[in-house]
């Protein structure tokens, strides 16, 4: 009877629950995975280990679980001995720096919609919380916290993915002291997606700040700005037709977004600086040209124009000029060419994409001035990266295509620091290895990526050769050189591969995470090329100039630099439904997640030969009251006690290994039954 019910007790643990560390469950089968997550959803337990790693499904609602008492209760405990937590992971990663003192990052990842927002400011606020703390500091982790809503207003819009979905790629470094104090921060910036400020695609909007202010401006600041008030007023803001969003409260918005300008000390003159620049943004969108009778360019109305001109301090002349006409150098003459009025639009969508540009670099500049660490000498940091996750629409252009890069890189690097990793534990520990098969993605990046025959290279050479280059002739060189890679699929194939049709002009890409349908690249790195490269180069450099997309890849490299040089933390956000509906499982959807985020062949790694290692001390601190012999205490060396206590287990030798400062389990259920004896004791 006794037997029976404690049987029955450890078995209700472990159904109501269901597994807390994916490495317990009994087979590594996706079938057995998914049911334990879906196990774990349904209570609202929405994280769950695979070892180090987190996985997070998105609930979709407020949880209770995101407090100070909760964050008490994570602080400086042992990452296995509680539920699993966002703010275990956070904790663990701060402790192993102090007592390390050591760099580390923090990689969130998962489509659009999945959680890494959330996820980042999360771990922000559990280090601003949590940590140590003096009133002069306080002053920074303010400024930290406050950078969040300043730069969602400006970075961030709704998408059909996602009503908040961060539009730029982010890394912030959060610096601590060597008594574990937050003292500075400092954020790199990502490839803003500049083309939402003139376009949005149907049931999308703008970003969020354009609403704000002509929503939330007071009436004084919108008539200084000589702005109506109401978004139906701008061509900018009504393209997605959906200016309302039931979750988005643009008015309180607002006053979050003015209190949070004003503790990163920004004074009124940068306010107004900063929001005239919004305005004049809104004023070039109504921006009207009619033609003349030659089919030239006429500006329709000057009111506009001379709202963009006093808020900018530019003359609206020579505005007027940039916009309807070409100038052409022609020997030490300037000649004017008039535009037709599909061009002067094209200008002044130029001129409002740069403009923004502009403005969220220097915004960021900005609140990195206010958190910089005001004494660097002994310092480490966690780095966050939140970045735009993988996204597949019904129209996939520059973006996208830039986006879904960034993507396959962060997973390269994901699969070469676990392997790597792994393999050098099993090394340094003196433990054999079996190699567990993965879909290596190196093949996708260096598709697109590599010198003289990857995609940006041809892109690079299209785009700044000079004469005729245009969409068609770029996709006939694709076809050409990458016919036949077999992630690389032009309409030549499309039928034959995947029996989906491709619209001429278009190209398709097999990305780890599914296939995505790209159109037209190159007319948008070209005119950005125009805006940004070329007016910023040097004009006696004979440097041959880069393009956007070739920026962004450096820029990647750069942070692949970063981020190789410090400890990694890797949290898995998965996306429960497509409809942002609390309760709702999509097996299919997360099935799919689970699939190419490779989470089945962590846990294979994990799991390969041994499941399970713990640091001596750490085991024989926990299970020493299993045995006589090492209980009150063990008076010798950590890993003697530990041989002591599983012979008296019962572990059989084939069961474990021991390492040089660890135990290496085998098969997790000999760790679970240990774990069962140990909470019955
Ligand atoms: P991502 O950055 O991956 O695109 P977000 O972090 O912006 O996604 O999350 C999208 C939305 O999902 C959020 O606006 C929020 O409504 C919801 N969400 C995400 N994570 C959580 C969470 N931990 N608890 C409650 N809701 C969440
Ligand atoms: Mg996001």
């Amino acid at each position: 009877m006794q037997g029976q019910l404690d049987m029955e007790g450890a078995l209700t643990a472990r159904d109501r629950v269901g597994i807390q560390d994916f490495v317990l469950l009994d087979e590594t089968t996706e079938a057995a995975f998914l049911s334990n997550l879906k196990k774990r959803f349904s209570k609202d337990l929405i994280y769950t280990y695979i070892g180090t790693l987190l996985v997070s499904v998105n609930p979709y609602k407020e949880l209770d679980i995101y407090n100070k008492k909760q964050m008490d209760i994570y602080m400086g405990v042992n990452f296995f001995e509680l539920p699993p937590h966002i703010y275990a992971l956070a904790d663990n990663a701060y402790h192993t720096m102090l007592t390390e003192f050591n760099n580390h990052f923090i990689l969130i990842s998962g489509e659009s919609g999945a959680g890494k927002t959330e996820a980042s400011k999360k771990i922000l606020q559990y280090y601003a919380v949590s940590c140590p703390s003096t009133t002069l500091l306080n002053t920074v982790r303010d400024k930290m916290l406050m950078s969040n809503p300043v730069l969602e207003a400006f970075g961030n819009a709704k998408t059909l993915k996602n009503d908040n979905s961060s539009r730029f790629g982010k890394y912030m470094d959060i610096q601590f002291d060597s008594q574990g104090d937050a003292v500075g921060g400092h954020i790199l910036n990502y490839l803003l997606e500049k083309s939402r400020v003139v376009h949005q695609n149907h049931g999308e909007r703008n970003f969020h700040i354009f609403y704000q202010l002509v929503e939330g401006g007071s009436d004084d600041l919108l008539h200084q700005l000589g702005l109506e008030r109401g978004c139906q007023h701008y061509n900018y803001l009504t393209q997605g037709q959906c200016p309302i969003v039931p979750s988005i409260n643009d008015k309180n918005d607002w006053k979050t977004v003015k209190n949070a300008l004003q503790i990163i000390s920004f004074d009124e003159t940068a306010t107004n600086h900063l929001f005239e620049v919004i305005a004049s943004v809104l004023h070039l969108g109504n921006v009207r040209f009619d033609s003349d009778s030659k089919g030239h360019a006429l500006l329709n109305n000057n009111t506009e124009l001379h709202w963009v001109s006093n808020l900018l301090g530019v003359d609206a002349h020579r505005l007027q000029e940039g916009l309807t006409f070409r100038k052409i150098e022609a020997k030490k003459d300037q000649v004017l060419s008039p535009f037709t009025t599909d061009h002067a639009i094209y200008a002044r969508d130029a001129l409002a994409k740069a403009i923004y540009g502009q403005t969220f670099t220097w915004l960021v500049n900005r609140i990195n001035e206010s958190m910089e660490n005001e004494d660097p000498s002994r310092k480490t940091v966690i780095g966050l990266l939140d970045i735009y996750g993988f996204e597949v629409f019904y129209v996939n252009s520059f973006e996208q295509f830039c986006i879904n890069y960034c993507n396959e890189k962060l997973q390269q690097l994901f699969i070469e620091l676990t392997l790597k990793s792994e393999q050098e534990e099993y090394e340094a520990e003196g433990i054999e290895w079996e190699p567990v098969q993965f879909f290596n993605n190196k093949i996708i990046c260096d598709l697109i990526e590599e010198k003289h025959t990857g995609i940006i290279s041809l892109l690079d050479e299209e785009c700044l050769r000079p004469g005729d280059a245009t969409d068609l002739t770029f996709l006939e060189r694709l076809e050409e050189k990458m016919g036949n890679h077999p992630h690389f699929v032009t309409h030549k194939l499309a039928d034959k591969m995947t029996r989906k049709t491709l619209e001429r002009g278009d190209f398709r890409l097999l990305h780890y995470a599914g296939e995505v349908t790209y159109c037209v690249l190159m007319c948008q790195s070209k005119n950005d090329i125009v805006k940004e490269c070329f007016s910023s180069m040097d004009p006696d450099s004979r440097r041959r100039p880069e393009t956007v997309v070739t920026q962004f890849k450096s820029s990647l490299q750069k942070l692949t630099e970063i981020l190789v040089a410090k400890e990694a933390w890797y949290i898995r956000c998965l996306k429960s439904n497509e409809s942002k509906q609390s309760g709702q499982f999509d097996e299919a959807l997360i099935r799919h997640q689970v699939k190419y985020l490779g989470l089945m062949e962590h846990l294979r790694v994990r799991r390969a030969g041994f499941a399970y290692r713990r640091k001596y001390d750490v085991f024989l601190k926990r299970y020493k009251p299993l045995c006589p012999a090492t209980w009150p205490h063990w008076r010798g060396v950590a890993a003697d006690g530990v041989e002591v206590l599983v012979q008296h287990l019962g572990y059989l030798p084939d069961e474990y290994k021991m390492g040089r400062t660890k135990i290496f389990i085998r098969h997790p259920r000999t760790l679970f039954a240990t774990e069962d004896a140990y909470e019955k004791c």
